[in-house]
């Protein structure tokens, strides 16, 4: 049987469960790598130079993993998605990284999305099989997976709410997201993500967000000026390296001034330590418990 490869890294964590199910509905086996870990990671150091982020490193370790594992690995190029929103130009080219990166070990299979989400996941499915009857079945199947977003549980014992801002990829992904859900908890806070609002806000193009070409940054500014006034703190997790995250993020930080709620911008890469982490956010947490006597409407 044929064994395709799903890196559990960047995408999977939205699609990874649609991708899943559609691939085991058309007959083949799945291998998804295991999750990020630290020797995961250095695999994927010697594939990009240092100022690339840290997913697409990341994303480059489980790569590694899985090209003498399999016969393909399913790597969408992601380059337009909502229509006329696009991806950043390091999630577009990761393909080639990865072409180059395998070699002649396995196939990667990369339809290219450009508005087009299930029609490339179609033709991928045809060239696989070659029966259009078999993969819509496929695919009608696996659609109900597409919006299982992963949300946060919290505990009911905390009396207060921030925002953890940050692309799915980098939240989701327990080597980087883990130690910073773990300090704001253990600071007693309750967090909200922007996996718990609608897709209607998210995709909003209201306001300052029309001028946000980038897909995944206008969702990230849509929760912020959502929950702005609705919490008593936002952490904007942002990558090392990234433009659109720190073009964004200085917008959002200005505009959290203006509104005196208390910004952190947590800066991460693979040196980030959980020290450093920690010390970080129970300082924030200090600025958040003077702001809040202030603002005790802020409870939630
Ligand atoms: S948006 Fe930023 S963090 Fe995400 S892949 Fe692009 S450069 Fe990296």
């Amino acid at each position: 049987m044929i064994k395709i490869g799903i890196p559990r890294a960047l995408f999977y964590f939205r699609y990874g469960e649609f991708w899943q199910h559609f691939f085991r509905n058309l007959g083949y086996e799945i291998v998804v790598s295991p999750s990020t870990n630290k020797q995961i990671l250095e695999q994927g150091l010697k594939y990009v130079s240092s100022e690339i982020c840290l997913p697409v490193k990341i994303i480059c370790g489980h790569i590694e993993v899985l090209k003498n594992q399999v016969d393909a690995i399913f790597l969408p190029r992601f380059v337009e998605l909502n229509h006329g929103l696009y991806t950043c130009p390091k999630m577009i080219g990761i393909v080639d990284i990865a072409q180059i990166q395998v070699g002649n070990a396995c196939e990667i299979l990369s339809p290219k999305i450009k508005d087009n989400f299930m029609l490339a996941h179609f033709q991928t499915g045809l060239k696989l099989t070659g029966n259009p009857i078999k993969v819509i079945k496929a695919l009608n199947r696996a659609i109900p997976y597409l919006s299982h977003h992963k949300k946060l549980s919290n505990s009911e014992d905390h009396k207060q709410r921030i925002l953890l801002l940050s692309h799915f990829y980098n939240l989701w992904d327990d080597f980087i997201g883990k130690d910073i859900i773990n300090s704001f908890q253990s600071c007693g806070f309750d967090i909200a993500t922007k996996e718990d609002l609608p897709d209607k806000v998210l995709k909003s193009d209201k306001g300052f967000a029309k001028n946000i070409r980038w897909v995944y940054e206008r969702e990230l500014y849509n929760a912020f000026q959502y929950y702005s006034d609705k919490v008593a703190g936002i952490c904007n997790i942002i990558s090392f390296g990234c433009g659109p995250d720190s073009l964004i993020g200085e917008i959002m930080s200005k505009q959290a001034n203006e509104y005196k709620t208390p910004f952190l911008q947590l800066i991460i890469d693979e040196h980030t330590s959980k020290t450093g982490i920690n010390t970080r956010i129970e300082a924030f947490s200090e600025i958040i418990n003077r702001n809040y006597q202030s603002k005790p409407y802020l409870t939630k």
